[in-house]
């Protein structure tokens, strides 16, 4: 079987598109003449983070923090280890955060007050997705490309059980 022929498409690749590059002026707006670091969260980020990059138009940087959940719960508990940091500190720099879903926030939650500790300049929120109706702390969220239903969803970047990150849409598996 082709890979996402048991998907539904939630969000397809012209809609992530086309939000993105909205995105991305919005963002090259907003951060015009200040020292910028994008971070991505790892891994579901990766594929919104080089997409969103490149459609920022200004001199940036660009890091990674690798995170995982303590346990097996598929429900976040909001204890959440780091298991890559950043590679340079961000000290009086601006922080842009890109994540590829927010959905109770407590993940979120854990990374914006450990990042607050290395004082960068200031710490503005990017998430593709949310899920509103899931949220248990309150996370602002500068730049949303959609809120979503609660439902899970794969592709572009996200994955059930490490399959589905190459998928080029967002999708919701089909009922069997
Ligand atoms: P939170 O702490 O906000 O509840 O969880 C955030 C993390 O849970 C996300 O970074 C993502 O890894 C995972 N997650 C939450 N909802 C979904 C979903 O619908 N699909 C996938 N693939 N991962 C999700």
């Amino acid at each position: 079987m082709k890979l996402g022929q048991d998907m539904d498409v939630l969000i397809s690749k012209e809609q992530i598109a086309a939000r993105v590059a909205e995105l991305g002026a919005q963002i090259a707006h907003d951060f015009a003449g200040k020292e910028l670091v994008l971070v991505g969260v790892l891994k579901g980020a990766f594929v919104f983070v080089s997409d969103l990059a490149r459609a920022i138009d200004l001199p940036l940087t660009i890091d990674f923090v690798a995170l995982s959940s303590y346990g097996e719960a598929t429900e976040s508990s909001g204890v959440v280890k780091i298991t890559s940091d950043l590679s340079r500190p961000i000290e009086g720099k601006h922080v842009l955060v890109v994540e590829d879903i927010i959905d109770t926030g407590l993940t979120m939650r854990y990374l914006l007050d450990n990042l607050a500790t290395r004082h960068p300049a200031s710490i503005r929120i990017c998430g593709l997705l949310h899920k509103p109706a899931r949220a248990r702390t309150k996370i602002p969220i500068d730049y949303l490309g959609f809120p979503i239903e609660d439902k899970f969803v794969v592709g572009y970047g996200l994955d059930a059980a490490e399959k589905y990150r190459n998928l080029p849409f967002i999708g919701v598996m089909r009922e069997p």
